[in-house]
């Protein structure tokens, strides 16, 4: 039998429309015959996060939907022999194409109709997290942790579950990723998510709204982006990176290539300040992100790569920073407190750095994140743009670094910029040189919610 989806839109009878949006249906129990809306299945998709978070076998994320015997790819080769899975189904009735032009699905009933859902067919089946008792010792012995490590062989397992606890954390904080729902079919994963139209600040400034003013010559374009703008990205990342310091999370990759936007009006609390902001920042994390929650720490298994290696950074350090200290830590004289500044330079270290962060161990992930998310920022040339106007912006952006480094960074910074580099690679080659301020993400908080101008 069928999965059957009905039009309440066309329904004329209004007591099925109140009966239907009062049932409660998880996909976990829905069979091939329970009637469903194409609005309750998006309804399910934008809930399945929360759905798995909150089963109690959640390492087991296949008990969501799947089965082997499929073999219409996630609808990428529709075959007119043998049942198609419920996911396939789903899919089908969602689009009612039987084939998907670009992996895109376009939503063709109800109230969603119009919007568009990427899908991507990964390999993998029924593969789960299982504790790992070598990286709990090695996170004891660097962070002194006592957390149940978890970790999965497929990386796009691990994207799947980072995401889906990123969205249940922010669920009603009104932010998101692209993520949107996974099913197994056949021996594949078929992972789905949101498309996002706005993929860079580049096409962010194209909107009238968010550019600045342009080149007073004639002809001559030049895009930039207002201060202002610059200041709600920054702002929206605080808060995100706030946030996820509190479950431990390492993106692994933070670059400005993982975030989007969507033109949406949304309201956080910073410091002890609201902001609202005309859109929302959308940050993905990506297949080797780790996180903490509930006291698991789930990651992808890093074969091969990874071992005791001591802390992984060239050297740590105090300086008397020009700007007030946020280390938590006293000491005895109280000017001093003030002024000193605990940094670390990862140097010759980086491939050890990075393997333990790959690997899901944290060491100054909260620091390291920002600043990487910060660097590539600046190597944007249209965020550099705007961003550079702003005399309070520059200044709180030194403010981060050693005085006597700050020339040669901006300068290997205008190298990149001018050859519009801006990879995982550029930015871990710029932060490896220089001593990066361990308290980096309470010193931008702290500055930029504290100035009232752009905000
Ligand atoms: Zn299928």
């Amino acid at each position: 039998m069928s999965l059957e989806i009905n039009l309440i839109d066309d329904s004329p009878l209004t007591t099925i429309k109140k009966d239907s949006s009062s049932r409660k249906i998880r996909f976990s129990c829905i069979t091939q015959s329970t009637p469903m809306t194409a609005d309750e299945i998006l309804k399910l998709m934008e809930n399945s996060s929360e759905e798995l978070i909150k089963s109690d076998s959640k390492e087991e994320i296949y008990k969501n939907i799947s089965d082997r015997r499929c073999r219409s790819d996630g609808l990428m080769n529709w075959t007119s022999y043998g049942d198609k899975c419920i996911g396939c189904q789903i899919l089908y009735r969602l689009s009612r194409t039987s084939t998907l032009k670009n992996r895109e699905l376009e939503i063709s009933i109800g109230k969603y109709r119009g919007k568009k859902i990427k899908i991507f067919r990964v390999p993998g089946f029924r593969e789960e997290y299982r504790r790992n008792k070598i990286l709990e010792t090695i996170n004891n012995k660097i962070n002194k942790g006592d957390e149940n490590f978890f970790t999965v062989d497929n990386k796009y397992i691990n994207y799947v579950f980072i995401s889906s606890v990123y969205n249940y954390i922010f669920k009603d904080a009104g932010f998101y990723n692209q993520y949107l729902w996974n099913y197994g079919c056949g021996d594949k994963l078929i992972i789905l998510k949101k498309i996002i139209p706005i993929r860079s600040v580049r096409i962010l400034s194209q909107n009238p709204y968010f550019s600045g003013v342009r080149s007073p010559v004639e002809n001559e374009k030049v895009e930039i982006i207002k201060e202002k703008t610059c200041f709600q990205i920054i702002l929206q990342l605080l808060y995100i990176c706030t946030t996820l310091r509190k479950y431990n999370f390492c993106h692994s990759e933070p670059v400005i290539k993982f975030i989007s936007y969507m033109e949406k009006t949304n309201t956080f609390q910073l410091g002890d300040r609201d902001f609202t902001t005309p859109f929302i920042l959308v940050l993905e994390n990506c297949c080797s992100s780790s996180i903490s929650f509930e006291g698991k720490r789930y990651c992808k298994f890093n074969s091969g790569k990874f071992y005791y290696q001591g802390l992984p950074v060239e050297k740590i350090d105090v300086f008397i920073s020009p700007t007030q200290n946020f280390t938590r830590e006293e000491y005895k004289s109280k000017e001093y407190n003030k002024a000193r500044c605990h940094y670390y330079l990862i140097g010759n270290r980086l491939q050890g750095f990075i393997n333990y962060m790959e690997s899901g161990i944290p060491i100054f992930a909260d620091s390291f994140q920002i600043i990487c998310f910060f660097v590539s920022y600046l190597l944007d040339p249209i965020f550099y743009s705007g961003f550079s106007n702003s005399e309070i912006g520059m200044t709180i952006w030194r403010g981060l670094w050693r005085g006597e480094d700050y020339n040669l960074l901006m300068s290997d910074m205008r190298q990149l910029r001018d050859k519009k580099r801006n990879s995982t690679e550029d930015i871990r080659s710029i932060v490896r040189k220089y001593y990066i301020r361990i308290d980096a993400l309470d010193y931008l908080v702290h500055y930029f919610t504290k100035q009232k101008e752009n905000c």
